[in-house]
Order: structure tokens, then sequence, then C-alpha cells
């Protein structure tokens, strides 16, 4: 079953208290598409311009990921953004932006994507995911990622985005900004008041909280000492999570969620252990099935 991803794909540059990369791939859709592809067949949705490297669309091609949905635009340049860590490589400074294709960006669903049972909207704005819902006909389960930029700058249209969703993934922070609660249980539970069948708050290194009217779990993070670079962990853990619910035809039972949030918080950790996709390319089945098995070793009792 395929998951339709729609999102950023973007040119980053990153900077990291030991080490700065220039021009190398990122975005919330090149993330997500990529962790959720490690469980199911993804078709990907975005768009860059003409400055667009035929190989990044390989890489994607290689691993079960869809492009038909990746639109080149002419004369336009990639969204570029540049990021810096602090010294906790917790907390990061955008340094720039440059919205480029991405500031005037309409999804165009390819006909055969428009029949997806699945839909993540990774981070991007509101009005493009609600731009992607307008199109898709069979859908059974979309979930969305946001960030603060979105609660700050589009308020009325994330209100309205969320009224059309089904799952909603965001840091603790942004959970008590949204609803203007100081505790991440009750902020959690006043989204599902508004009709989401669930909500996942971020922690950060500390994990994760999955909240739905039947349950509450929660992940730690995988602990791992090798972090590289923090950026599109929260897409990662975000992708891989719905692509595990996907590959189990939308289930939504509690097997299904705490295996959907182990393999997220997994993938999560091995994209920080690289900068862009490099830590996740190497990654194979037999990598996953082995950091679990020392997951499970670490978080059970
Ligand atoms: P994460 O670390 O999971 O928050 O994701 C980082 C990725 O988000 C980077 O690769 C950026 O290119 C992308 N990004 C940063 N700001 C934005 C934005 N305003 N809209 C869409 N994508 C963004």
């Amino acid at each position: 079953m395929e998951l339709t991803v729609v999102g950023s794909v973007a040119i980053d540059n990153v900077q990291t208290p030991l080490e700065k990369r220039e021009n190398i791939l990122g975005g919330s859709a090149t993330f997500a598409s990529y962790a959720a592809s490690f469980f199911t067949p993804v078709q990907m949705v975005g768009v860059v311009g003409e400055d667009w490297l035929p190989e990044h669309t390989k890489i994607f091609q290689e691993h079960n990921i869809d492009t038909e949905g990746i639109e080149i635009e002419k004369g336009g340049k990639t969204f570029r953004w540049s990021g810096k860590y602090l010294d906790n490589m917790n907390d990061r400074e955008t340094l720039d932006t440059q919205l480029n294709v991405l500031g005037n960006f309409k999804p165009k669903l390819p006909e055969s994507y428009c029949r997806t049972k699945y839909l993540f909207l990774g981070n991007g704005a509101p009005s493009t995911g609600l731009k992607a819902i307008d199109q898709v006909r069979d859908v059974e389960l979309i979930v969305a990622d946001t960030m603060d930029l979105w609660i700050n700058i589009a308020r009325e249209e994330l209100d309205k985005l969320i009224s059309r969703i089904n799952g909603l993934v965001l840091n603790d922070s942004e959970a008590k900004q949204l609803t203007g609660e100081i505790n991440t249980l009750t902020a959690g539970r006043k989204l599902l008041d508004r009709g989401l069948k669930f909500v996942v708050v971020k922690k950060g290194e500390h994990g994760a909280i999955f909240l739905s009217r039947d349950g509450l779990y929660v992940v730690p993070a995988f602990p791992t000492e090798k972090v590289i670079d923090p950026t599109g962990a929260g897409d990662s853990f975000a992708g891989a999570m719905f692509g595990y619910i996907v590959s189990q035809n939308g289930k939504l039972d509690e097997k299904t969620i705490k295996n959907a949030l182990v393999y997220g918080t997994l993938i999560a950790s091995f994209c920080v252990e690289g900068f862009s996709l490099e830590s996740l390319q190497k990654v194979d089945i037999a990598a996953i099935e082995s950091r679990l098995s020392q997951f499970r070793k670490v978080a059970s009792f």
C-alpha cells in the first residue's frame, strides 16, 4: 500500500559545533519519504528548481519512492534553508530561508496519487497541506507534522488543516503554544477534542508521547553518542512511524502503534548520525532489526 508524502524539498546549509556542510539535500518531504520507504512504497510530492540534480531524484527512486510528483519549476531555484546548531546539539537557529519555488508551491498530485488511502503532510505551509487534501478522493488516514512558524504566522489556516486531518505530530513546546496549556498531556487531550484520532508529541532527545482516546504510550529516544546532524530527525520519526502504520494497512491497535513509535524512533536515531540522508542511506533492514534488539534491552522492564 502506498503512502503519499507532500512537503518541502530543500538544499540545506548546516552548521554544527564541529562541522559545516553546504548544499546538502534536505526538506521535510525528503526525510519523511526516505524514512517511510523503509516500510512501504512512497509517492513523493514537492517542487524544486532548475538547480535540482538528477542524482538527488535517483536517491529517492532507488529507495522505493515514486518521484512523478516532484515538479521541476522552469527558471526557478530550489528552496534553501540554512541552520546552525548550538553546543547542546538540540537547539538550533535558522540563519537564512530562501523560499524560491516553495513560496508559490501549489501541490499537483498526479492522477494515480489522487486515489491514495494514506497522506502525510510534512512540515510546510498549512495552505499547501489543504490544497493536497482537496485532491485526494479515497483517503482514509491523513497525518500532518507542523512547526512553531505556522502557529505564529498562519494560525487560521493551521486550525483549518487540523480540522481536516486525523493525526498530528508536533513538538512539546508547539503543543503547548497551540493550546495555551502548560502540561503536555492536557495539551494533547485538548488537541484530541478537535476531532483528531491521535496526537504524537515529540520531546526531542527525550522521546515521544502518543495520545488517542483509547491509549497513551510513551517511547524513549534511542540513546546514541554519535549525533552528527539532528536535521530531519523529526520528519524521519514521523515518516517512519506513519510508513509502518501504512504497512499494517492503517491499523491503529495497540501493537501497531507501539511498533510504529519504536520504528520511528530507530529511524530518527540513524538520521542524526550523519548529515542529510547520508546515514540513512547506509541503513538496511538488518541494521534496523539489530538496533531494535538493542532498544528492547534498554527500554523493557
Ligand atoms: P526537522 O529537523 O525535522 O525539523 O527538519 C528540517 C528540514 O526542514 C530541513 O531539511 C529544512 O530544509 C526543512 N525546513 C526548514 N524550514 C522549513 C519551512 N519553513 N518550510 C518547510 N521546510 C522547512
